[in-house]
């Protein structure tokens, strides 16, 4: 381990990792990008990262650092350890650096086996949404060897704007499963409000300002307020996406003998959602939840 980073690797060019992975090119670093559907490496391409055609490419690109964004624990693992994976064409002491939100064991799990290669692990995931990505103001939670973490500290730094160690391997993603809880109720209250204000007449663009003005200002209001007065359920945040965070923050209660009562209320209207057919919306839909409770629509 010896002096700053300056190559690196991105896998994982979706909603997030599209705006961090630029970010990155930003900041001057030599980029190489790598994503399961090429076309999305285009506009990397066009901002100046190189394009990897293969994992084993990537991995032999002499990255001293490799960042993951995928959807899930299965996909970070397959990319990394399944047949063909990443890790397999990693120089020893390569440090992987995880922006995906998977549960705090899975990450351990994965730190362990990385660990037996000679490879460093962080879990670091994220919070700020598509626009926090593009901008580079990402609150990053980040587990793993402090020693680890220093030297990717400039990195992060690059990406985000809150830059937290947490301490070992797991942590970053078990303070991600709180962040989720507090999202996912803070969400459920936005809509809980909404729908009241809809029934009771409130001026939505009133309503939204002056709540935005006061105690109960948030950025699940600031972000989705208007758009469920509109019925604009676009993604910037996936219910399926949510959905597996909050199965995450409630594996890791059960385990500890914690009842969420108001996380497991906003996982059943974002379940109903996703049954019904919106499970690739945006989470502002849990509204459509609200709708059929209370026989409303908020737009239409
Ligand atoms: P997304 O737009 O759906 O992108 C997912 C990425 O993962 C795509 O690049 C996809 O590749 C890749 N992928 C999925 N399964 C794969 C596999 N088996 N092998 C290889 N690549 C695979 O998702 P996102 O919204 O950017 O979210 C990414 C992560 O960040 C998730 O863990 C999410 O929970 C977390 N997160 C999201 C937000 C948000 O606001 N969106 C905020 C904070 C954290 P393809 O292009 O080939 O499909």
């Amino acid at each position: 381990m010896s002096g700053p980073i300056t190559k690196v690797g991105y896998i994982g060019l979706g909603t997030m990792g599209a705006g961090i992975a630029g970010n990155l090119v930003k900041a001057g670093l030599a980029v190489t990008v790598w994503n399961r559907t090429p076309a999305k490496s285009a506009g990397l391409a066009a901002r100046g990262a190189a394009v990897a055609g293969s994992l084993e490419e990537l991995g032999r690109s002499g990255c001293e650092a490799i960042f993951l964004n995928l959807s899930d624990g299965p996909a970070v693992h397959e990319v990394l350890l399944g047949p063909g994976g990443l890790a397999a064409h990693l120089a020893r002491g390569t440090v992987v650096i995880d922006n995906s939100t998977i549960g705090p064991q899975e990450a351990q799990q994965i730190a362990a086996e990385l660990r037996g290669r000679g490879i460093e692990f962080l879990d670091a995931p994220v919070s700020g949404g598509q626009a926090g990505a593009a901008q580079g103001t990402l609150s990053i939670m980040v587990g793993g060897d402090e020693a680890v973490f220093l030297r990717g500290l400039p990195l992060f730094q690059a990406i985000g704007k809150s830059i937290t160690h947490l301490g070992p391997v797991g942590m970053g993603q078990a303070c991600k499963a709180c962040n989720q809880v507090a999202v996912g109720c803070n969400l459920l209250g936005v809509c809980e409000a909404a729908a009241l204000a809809k029934k009771l007449g409130v001026d939505p663009a009133k309503l939204v300002e002056v709540l935005g003005g006061g105690g109960a200002a948030s950025q699940q209001l600031k972000n989705y307020g208007a758009k469920i007065f509109a019925g604009d359920l676009k993604p910037g945040f996936a219910v399926k996406l949510m959905l597996k965070d909050l199965g995450i923050a409630q594996r890791a209660a059960d385990e500890v003998a914690l009842p969420l009562e108001g996380a497991a209320l906003a996982e059943k209207y974002l379940r109903a959602v996703a049954e019904a057919g919106g499970a690739e919306l945006g989470t502002q839909a849990m509204s459509r939840a609200l709708e059929e409770r209370g026989k409303f629509r908020f737009s239409g």
